[in-house]
């Protein structure tokens, strides 16, 4: 890590043509760390490009700089730009995902492009695309890896209120990733990051509402469906929701309106798994939680196209939702013993 950043220093000394890029269906990690580091590195005299692969939530819409951010499938004319600004960047950073195929059809583009690459991640196994690597899968949050950066970089940060922009950025992305401070990725670093960050004198209160208490009606309706049909299956200690392309389209349902529902499952009591499964067009989207030592990263990656963390994790599949939970119910006696087992 500090030979990156050593790297990174040298690097930034001349200004840069930058594009900052995230995964695909962006959460608040992946969107916070790089607008953090976006202002970062514009107040350093540099030229930044952020580029989201999809669209956001609209609970991310207040992040400070959101409206800098380009949506590459937006439309044509929104691809042909930042293909420009792609090819034409001096240093590519790729924040909170270990694959490109994480970016959709804007991975090509950017394993194409000739610019240095820098990854800061803190998923599994990152492919080996980067020339650059600031990547420890123990950090909370890729926020909490840019908190470190930066404070490398300029270690007066935060200092006053000049800093609040960049405070709430990353703030959102740690107090999110970490599932509000409750996870056990959250170290005693985590919470002095976030204490430096409040002598800026952001608000926390602000992000968490902004954040979480600021859905629309009809997201909290589908929320209420998922649950009313929710299976639990005692003998494997796990529980399962679907949404039908039918339900989000009765509920209306907007980019990131799903996220966060999967956790529900996990608050079933004596439940360690909780998988949502998604009716999408041309896919079905799958997110799994555990608690404990269970792996549902492992199952993700082994049966679902997917990966992530231990604890949080997805996939996705082509076949229709019923065949998806047929596979999904066909593979839980495999881990029947590992379930039983969880503390
Ligand atoms: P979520 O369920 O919130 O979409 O994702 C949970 C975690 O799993 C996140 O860390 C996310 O990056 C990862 N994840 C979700 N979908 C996929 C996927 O299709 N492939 C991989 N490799 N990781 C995923
Ligand atoms: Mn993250």
């Amino acid at each position: 890590m500090n030979q990156a950043i050593d790297a990174l220093r040298d690097l930034l000394s001349q200004p840069q043509r930058i594009i900052i890029t995230m995964h695909r269906d962006p959460d608040a990690d992946a969107l916070g760390s790089s607008l953090g580091w976006a202002l970062f590195l514009r107040r350093q005299g540099h030229q930044v490009t952020v580029i989201s692969p999809t669209d956001y939530p609209n609970n991310l819409r207040w992040l400070p700089g959101i409206e800098t951010v380009m949506v590459y499938e937006e439309s044509g004319a929104s691809r042909k730009i930042c293909q420009q600004h792609i090819e034409q960047a001096t240093l590519i950073c790729c924040l909170d995902f270990s694959a490109l195929s994480r970016l959709k059809d804007l991975g090509k583009v950017v394993q194409e492009a000739t610019a240095t690459k820098l990854l800061v991640d803190h998923h599994l196994e990152p492919e080996q695309f980067a020339d650059l690597m600031v990547w420890d899968t123990n950090a909370a949050a890729t926020a909490q890896l840019i908190y470190q950066i930066i404070k490398a970089l300029d270690p007066n940060l935060f200092q006053n209120e000049q800093d609040i922009p960049l405070a709430e950025c990353l703030y959102a992305g740690i107090m999110t990733d970490t599932g509000s401070f409750r996870h056990a990725s959250t170290t005693p670093e985590v919470h002095l990051a976030v204490a430096d960050m409040m002598h800026t004198g952001f608000e926390l209160n602000r992000v968490h509402r902004l954040i979480f208490d600021s859905s629309p009606l009809s997201r909290l309706q589908l929320l209420g469906h998922a649950l009313s049909k929710i299976h639990v299956l005692p003998e494997y200690r796990t529980s399962y929701m679907t949404l039908t392309a039918a339900d989000l389209e009765l509920y209306s349902s907007s980019v990131g309106d799903t996220d966060g529902i999967v956790n529900y499952g996990l608050q079933v009591e004596d439940v360690v798994m909780s998988a949502l499964f998604i009716e999408r067009k041309d896919e079905v989207k799958i997110s799994f939680r555990s608690a404990g030592d269970f792996s549902v990263r492992d199952l993700a990656h082994a049966y679902f196209n997917g990966g992530g963390h231990k604890n949080a994790s997805g996939g996705r599949t082509t076949l229709s939702l019923a065949e998806t939970v047929q596979s999904f119910l066909a593979v839980l006696p495999e881990y029947q013993a590992q379930l039983q087992s969880v503390r």
